[in-house]
């Protein structure tokens, strides 16, 4: 049995987040291969940095420098920290090469480089740890593994068959001698050896990447958080947590709302029916969220309301725009070439209507502006919307399920301004108001969540 376990942020971000990251690694049967994020807040300070160079250089690297250090003396005994020093100093020295290198600052990618260095650090102190505890490890960048990738700077995707071919010569060895690799999260490397990170937040994702290309048997996530909740506790104080899910469950909730989980993190391990598991790296005893195939029915019509907030809906109108798919599709190119995300589009006789983050309004706008007039009518925006996600078992094939939705939304007075329903079968996904989006996620967690009440069912 393989396992891949995969810590985050706040689970290797303090001296005793790294030890019990590495008891929880070494208290299971079976081989493990490890990837960590970045301790807590590096991440965020390597991007402030990258953002103010050459004046922030000198303070970045003597403050990251300090940190680890630190981290890494209250972690390890003396007996580590000679050869940890080592493979430090080296990984320090290419770090500080690269804010040195004028030319790799101009690179296109330079920020991935840069925001890429607290991975190969946190992995580097990680894997001493479970020396420390008598296992064998070793600490492997994505370069070391070759986790290949492409695409955009800040925006890459794993190329997964290669990824596959060079972790079976690069790594497979390793599991076979008993070594635990310990691996950077977040970034792989492009056809040029240079570093492309995967979008913030994309540990998870790497984490399922390896699980592909190693073809293991079980995925874990160790985060802060007890798994997927039927809810945000902070609007609904007895949200209760989902035991079992689904992929394409998880899938839309990690898309549409819960941040449990980077949403890119399923499809690697959906491919490969690698079951995946989200567990609370404070409370390891607690069983969290176990994801795959199939899972018991459920008793309640919904099994979670997630809502996603600062939305706006931008209107276009022309006459008969419907019989003119070409001119959609203009549109959305236009859209598209800001790379901004659209989380539903809904069409008429003369309208299309598309749901952005209020952030890419101004943007959009005036990309749409260099259309040609002929084209547009009239564009309108609706600002202060919420994206309300209710994921639930086969709700599209139970009949009545929309119009038990939908009153439970009338009775918290909503107005639902757009509605996307028969895109995925396990979620109905529907636009209200801000001011009201959290009285609908009450009354539809009330009536329909299992733990809630079941009334009316
Ligand atoms: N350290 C990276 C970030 O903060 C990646 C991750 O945490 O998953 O975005
Ligand atoms: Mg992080």
């Amino acid at each position: 049995m393989i396992t891949v376990m995969k810590f985050g942020g706040t689970s290797v971000g303090s001296p005793e987040a790294l030890k019990r990251a590495a008891k929880i690694i070494l208290r299971g049967d079976g081989s493990k291969i490890v990837i960590a994020s970045a301790m807590s807040g590096i991440t965020n300070f390597l991007v402030n940095g990258a953002e103010n160079l050459p004046g922030s250089r000198d303070h970045m690297i003597e403050e990251f420098e300090k940190k680890h250090i630190d981290v890494a003396n209250q972690v390890l005994g003396k007996g580590q920290m000679e050869d940890f020093m080592k493979e430090f100093n080296a990984r320090m020295e290419k770090f500080r090469n690269l804010l040195n290198d004028e030319n790799a600052l101009k690179d296109p990618y330079y920020k991935d480089n840069i925001t890429s260095q607290g991975e190969r650090f946190s992995t580097l102190i990680l894997s001493y740890a479970l020396r420390a505890a008598g296992a064998k490890s070793v600490a492997l960048t994505s370069e070391d593994c070759g986790i290949i990738a492409d695409g955009r700077p800040l925006s890459g995707s794993a190329d997964l068959q290669k990824t596959e071919a060079m972790m079976e010569l690069k790594v497979k060895p390793y599991i076979a001698d008993g070594v635990i690799p310990v691996i950077t999260g977040f970034y792989g490397i492009k056809s040029d050896g240079l570093p492309l990170t995967f979008g913030r937040g994309g540990s998870d994702y790497s984490a399922a990447v390896v699980a592909n290309a190693m073809n293991v048997d079980l995925l874990e996530i160790w985060t802060d958080v007890d798994g997927f909740m039927s809810a945000d506790p902070r609007i609904i104080p007895d949200a209760v947590k989902i035991d079992e899910m689904n992929f394409g469950e998880a899938a839309e909730l990690a898309y549409f709302g819960a941040k449990v989980l980077h949403p890119r993190t399923i499809e690697p391990v959906r491919m490969k029916h690698i079951p995946l598991k989200v567990k609370n790296s404070f409370k390891p005893e607690e069983p969290g969220t176990i994801i795959h195939h199939l899972r018991k029915q459920m008793d309640g019509l919904l099994m979670s309301v997630a809502i996603k907030t600062d939305l706006s809906i931008i209107s276009i109108s022309s006459a008969e725009i419907a019989y003119h798919p070409e001119m959609v599709a203009r549109i959305i190119e236009k859209i598209a070439e800001n790379e901004v995300v659209i989380y539903s589009i809904s069409t008429s006789l003369s309208t299309v209507a598309f749901l952005v983050h209020s952030n890419d309004v101004k943007s959009i706008l005036s990309k749409l502006n260099t259309l040609d007039p002929g084209d547009i009518e009239r564009i309108e925006v609706k600002n202060e919307v919420a994206l309300v996600c209710a994921v639930g078992d086969n709700l599209l094939s139970k009949c009545g399920v929309s119009g038990d939705i939908f009153t439970a939304v009338k009775e918290a007075k909503a107005n639902v301004e757009m509605i996307s329903e028969g895109a995925s079968d396990v979620s109905l996904n529907f636009v209200v108001p801000m001011s009201r989006a959290t009285d609908v996620v009450k009354t539809l967690h009330r009536k329909y969540v299992r733990g809630g009440s079941n009334e009316g069912l």
